[in-house]
């Protein structure tokens, strides 16, 4: 078959397997499956869904959504701040990646990824044909502004931030943002999915620089990564050409009717950001005194241990043999490295208890 060219060598998305496919390699019930590694919330918004279920007759699924999502950005606008036409709507965080791949790159195109991060900057750019460059973190994991903004040529279309980053859980510093903005006449977009949990959001400075574009989802705080919406946020020019090639219709009607009854109660989700911050101060102070291990310091809902006296594939089987799903890093850097999204009470004493024995 014809397939693209390209596809031979590219190394795709590692799928999450599913609870189900876990309990059977490890010979579990499903219900022993415990994750933390997927960097969502534990905290299921059910009065949402309540509210969502009792309103639902008057949902026309018969009819597309309206394509310009005016409703939920004039709900986004008074959130953040910024003018409902600084908004463009998507599936998801990941295809607010695509569309941006789609708008900046083609082949020969580079783009500027500050290493590690998360692997879709990576791969919405080579489907694109670009070659990505990826300038490694400092040893603090900080991005190397100097790295980053050496690595630009002419053929640079892009550069990828993450604040706060996945996984390193550090943020973006506003000064170093700003260095960029201003060196560098390339598209910067910065990734926001864990803002909520603590980090400074630049959303703002969008009004002040036309080349900055700003992802950010309803996946994380907000609870809500199985009902897949997600924004960026850019001045308007941009969005203009972002809407280009937005897919019409990619968000369903019944997902903008949650995000709806979801903007309408942000205190739930401080709340929550709340409690799961106490929870994950929780958790680092109890591993942290495990010995032979190092926590890094983190901004979001997730973070890093370093095991330093054991082999880190052992201790993940170990904790995968009791039904704990963490995940591996590939980055060589984090090879001794687990990532632990923070999790509900009960599962975290779980966790921990398994790593007191293991350990
Ligand atoms: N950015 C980062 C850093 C993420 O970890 C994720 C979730 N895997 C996303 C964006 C995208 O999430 P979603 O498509 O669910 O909005």
């Amino acid at each position: 078959m014809r397939f693209r060219a390209l596809l031979g060598s590219f190394r795709e998305y590692a799928w999450e397997p599913s609870d189900a496919e876990i309990a059977a390699s490890v010979g579990l019930g499903v219900c022993n499956i415990r994750r933390f590694d997927l960097n969502t919330s534990p905290y299921r918004p059910i009065h949402w869904l309540r509210r969502l279920s009792s309103q639902l007759d008057g949902v026309a699924v018969n009819r597309y959504p309206d394509t310009s999502y005016l409703s939920l950005r004039r709900g986004l606008s008074e959130y953040l701040g910024v003018g409902e036409e600084c908004f463009v709507i998507s599936n998801g965080g990941d295809e607010a990646f695509d569309i941006i791949s789609k708008v900046f790159l083609e082949a020969g195109s580079e783009v500027v990824v500050s290493s590690p991060s998360y692997s879709m900057f990576r791969i919405v750019s080579e489907l694109m044909g670009a070659k990505v460059v990826f300038v490694q973190r400092k040893e603090d994991f900080a991005d190397d502004v100097d790295g980053l903004i050496g690595a630009v040529n002419d053929r640079t279309r892009l550069i990828f931030l993450c604040n706060p980053n996945n996984p390193t859980g550090n943020a973006v510093e506003k000064s170093d943002l700003l260095r960029i903005l201003n060196e560098c006449d390339v598209g910067v977009v910065v990734d926001e999915a864990y803002q909520e949990y603590g980090s400074e959001s630049f959303v703002e400075l969008t009004e002040r620089y036309s080349n900055l574009m700003v992802v950010r989802t309803f996946s994380k705080a907000f609870g809500l990564a199985g009902a897949r919406l997600g924004y960026i946020v850019a001045c308007e020019e941009t969005v203009q050409m972002l809407n280009k090639v937005r897919p019409p219709n990619s968000v369903d009607v019944i997902t903008l009717k949650l995000a709806e009854l979801a903007l309408a109660d942000v205190e739930w989700v401080r709340l929550k950001v709340r409690d799961t911050l106490a929870e994950r101060d929780r958790l680092i102070s109890e591993m942290s005194k495990l010995g032979g291990v190092k926590v890094y310091p983190t901004l979001a809902n997730f973070f890093l241990v370093e095991f330093l006296k054991r082999e880190r594939e052992k201790v993940y089987q170990e904790l995968l043999k009791r039904g704990f799903v963490l995940r591996r890093l590939d980055d060589p850097i984090l090879r001794r490295c687990l990532r632990i999204s923070v999790g509900l009470p009960e599962d975290n004493d779980a966790l921990l208890d398994a790593l007191r024995e293991i350990l």
